[in-house]
């Protein structure tokens, strides 16, 4: 199946007389006959629903769904995006490990690590995703247990080398986790670059509308955890809280790390999404080929009016040639990267603010990825928590104003930016 078909779908077949969307199953548990049955179900043995904090049908139907779309194995759904990306790295690294992280990475993941998992004893070495090959190298220690980065930086949308990072992990005996949030498989699919593990915020353009707050993690199924059995004994090691199960020989390269994020992340942290938000979250994805079609027409031609604009200082959007990863997205995403541009105004920061009082059409809000178009300025809002050479470091200037794209009409968001700048 093409892409687009799978949008619709993948993840759900229903049998004969069965609902054609998918159910919502709003249910915490699940009955059995004997207790020999259900016990089967703690030991792993049989498959099987017990209780919505671990699995529950719905969500499972969305979770395969997306991972149908990377090209995975396996998929899980987590309530948020942060959650997504806290589990991807924690089921690998704990405390005394170190991670490598990309230095253009969502605000939010940025902190999760540098602060939040670093007080859990996880040490995290940042790189600028344009190091040289020595500094990349240099980076990398024998407790070194993932590296991490973004397809397209949000907000500074650097396009991410996966193919050189995967090369470098792998060198290392590691896996590489993507942020696959702005691209969505329908512009980039990472695991066909080299990457192991995929992570979305769902938030944004899978659910498209501003209606829910999700994340989700597949697994490419292709990473051998046997063949570096010292660095991952999580995946390689009987698991003594869950019946002495080892993940890896159980469920084989292509189910075990899916498994034991649902069996003891899951499980103990607990971060699942209702059924009800996974039902809306489908009803975006269904759309996603198109939505993105349309998000990556507008937001080009939105981008060439701004670089034609005397008002306007600078513009980055990686669909423009002479963009300094016009090349790079053009190798990874040739269809197009995502409706989110940045820019500066001239007259700097007062200037910025003064021409977002005048939008219309476009709304001020932290949101970016979905159909309204709206328009923030980072450095005062998502990314204030930040030092200046911090936010130099994630490629965000004082500056700039992220605009991302919505679905209207081309023509009214244009005028609407024009009537802005005008007041300048
Ligand atoms: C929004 C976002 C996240 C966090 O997702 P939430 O769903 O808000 O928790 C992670 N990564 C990227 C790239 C994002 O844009």
């Amino acid at each position: 199946m093409k892409l687009e078909t799978k949008c619709i779908q993948a993840g759900y077949t229903p049998k004969n007389g069965e609902s054609r969307m998918i159910p919502i199953v709003q249910s915490t548990t699940f009955k059995y006959d004997t207790s020999e049955d259900m016990g089967k179900l703690f030991d792993l043995e049989a498959e099987g629903y017990f209780y919505t904090r671990l699995q529950n049908p719905t969500n499972d139907y969305v979770a395969a769904k997306i991972a149908a779309l990377e090209g995975g194995t396996a998929g899980m759904l987590t309530s948020s995006g942060q959650a997504a990306t806290f589990y991807s790295v924690f089921n690998l690294a704990g405390c005394g490990d170190h991670v490598i992280a990309s230095s253009a990475i969502y605000g939010g993941s940025y902190n999760l690590f540098n602060v939040t998992m670093r007080r859990m004893g996880i040490d995290f070495t940042f790189v600028d995703p344009e190091c040289s090959d020595e500094e990349l190298e240099a980076a990398f220690r024998p407790n070194t247990k993932c590296v991490f980065g973004e397809t397209l930086a949000n907000p500074a949308l650097i396009v991410f080398d996966i193919e050189r990072f995967a090369k470098a992990a792998h060198a290392h005996g590691v896996p590489l986790i993507i942020d696959n949030t702005f691209a969505t498989p329908v512009n980039c699919r990472p695991i066909e670059w080299g990457a192991d593990i995929v992570t979305h915020s769902t938030t944004k353009y899978m659910d498209g509308h501003d209606a829910t707050v999700g994340g989700c993690i597949v697994d490419s199924g292709k990473f051998d955890w046997f063949a570096h059995a010292d660095k991952f004994p999580g995946l390689t090691t009987p698991d003594e809280s869950y019946h002495g199960i080892t993940y890896a020989e159980r469920f084989g390269l292509a189910g075990a790390f899916i498994t034991k994020a649902t069996a003891q992340l899951m499980r103990d942290l607990g971060s699942i999404p209702s059924p009800f938000n996974c039902y809306i979250l489908n009803l975006g994805l269904e759309s996603l080929a198109v939505r993105m079609d349309r998000h990556c027409a507008n937001a080009q031609k939105v981008a060439e009016f701004l670089q034609a604009n005397e008002h306007v200082s600078w513009v980055n959007y990686p669909g423009l040639p002479g963009n300094r990863f016009y090349e790079r997205a053009q190798k990874y995403m040739p269809n197009g990267t995502c409706g989110v541009i940045s820019f500066g105004v001239k007259g700097g920061r007062k200037a910025a603010e003064e021409f977002m009082k005048h939008l219309k059409v476009a709304m001020i809000a932290t949101h970016v990825a979905d159909a309204h178009t709206c328009v923030l300025h980072p450095a005062s809002s998502t990314h204030r928590q930040m030092s200046d050479a911090e936010l130099a470091a994630g490629g965000v200037s004082p500056d700039l104003i992220r605009l991302s794209v919505g679905i209207e009409h081309a023509e009214d968001i244009i005028a609407d930016l024009e009537q802005a700048l005008n007041c300048l």
